[in-house]
């Protein structure tokens, strides 16, 4: 019995179906994380492939549960738990960047608080060493939203944020699918965190290095507050990932968070009407995580796969990689 219940739980989850509690309590938590979506096929992973994302997964979901726990807030775990995924060179933002179609690295990140709706962005930056930091620096002092390029990197030099020379975001890895790119279309890649604290504050961040081959001065959903991320404590906290062209164009995160609050959906229907409705017939591929004011997780998806990872205080943990993929 109690391994059926288990299951359940998990299937809900992974297949974005909403899960308990329904009524907003202080002292519960909840966390979910994404390292990127896209059309994955198993049989291109080596079982090393794996380990390495479910390690890297289980580390960064580890770090955000601990301080949930601890009592730590929201706007603080997002941040915390960016910046781990930031750090790997296996993700798409950060260390991990994709290079534009001329050989550089420009990345966006965008944080919200969703107690009073504040956000800070950045985008096209190039030496910031953590972009989601930057982008609290710009919510917290300055009295913008969006900072872009040599600006962001200049205030946030001033500020004392950690700068890094360029050929840090250098990876082998990601210079060869650029130049496997520049022949043919390739994949893309994100990282996100959003958290319910103990206290019912939702917060959400998304970091990235945006579209492999994209040109110059391009800049995606990510740091565009609504689209890529979004957090309101009436509602939801949201990150997407996948093609920012459309989650621009169909404001996704706050779409979810908009029929919420004007239709009353839950969580879940609002996620897989935007998700595997609007965006799906578009081709708008990738998906979203987002937690509700009541710590229901939602992961959404159109896509084959998304780097994943979800936790509360209920006792639910998992990451996972592939549609309809058991828990790793
Ligand atoms: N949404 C990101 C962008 O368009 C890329 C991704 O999530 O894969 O910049």
């Amino acid at each position: 019995m109690k391994k059926v219940c288990l299951f359940m739980m998990l299937t809900a989850i992974i297949c974005g179906c909403r899960c308990k509690p329904k009524t907003p309590v202080k002292g519960k938590w909840a966390l979910a994380l994404h390292g990127g979506a896209g059309n994955m096929d198993r049989k291109n992973f080596t079982n090393e492939d794996i380990k390495r994302y479910e390690e890297a997964l289980k580390e960064a979901l580890h770090i955000g549960k601990l301080a949930l726990a601890e009592g730590k807030s929201s706007i603080d775990v997002v941040e915390m738990v960016v910046r781990q995924l930031e750090n790997n060179p296996l993700f798409n933002a950060g260390k991990g960047s994709v290079f534009t179609h001329d050989g550089r690295n420009e990345l966006d990140a965008a944080i919200m608080d969703g107690r009073d709706l504040n956000a800070g962005a950045v985008a096209g930056v190039g030496d910031i060493k953590n972009p989601i930091s930057a982008a609290r620096l710009v919510m917290e002092k300055s009295p913008h939203v969006l900072m872009v390029g040599k600006g962001a990197s200049q205030y946030a030099a001033e500020k004392g944020i950690e700068m890094v020379d360029s050929s840090y975001f250098y990876t082998e890895k990601r210079w060869m699918s650029l130049q496997r790119a520049l022949q043919k279309a390739d994949k893309n890649g994100t990282v996100g965190c959003v958290a319910l604290d103990k206290e019912g504050n939702l917060a959400a961040a998304t970091s990235t290095g945006g579209m492999n081959n994209k040109r110059y001065g391009r800049v995606g959903d990510v740091p565009i507050i609504g689209a890529g991320t979004y957090a309101n404590n009436n509602t939801c906290a949201v990150s997407a990932t996948g093609h920012g062209e459309y989650y621009i164009r169909y404001t996704v995160a706050h779409d979810i968070s908009a029929l919420m609050e004007y239709k009353g959906l839950s969580l879940a229907d609002a996620a897989r009407e935007v998700i595997n409705g609007k965006l799906s017939s578009e081709h708008g591929n990738g998906g979203v995580i987002s937690v509700d004011k009541y710590g229901n997780v939602v992961l959404e998806m159109n896509s084959t796969g998304m780097f994943r990872g979800w936790s509360n205080s209920e006792g639910l943990d998992g990451v996972a990689i592939f549609k309809n993929h058991e828990a790793l």
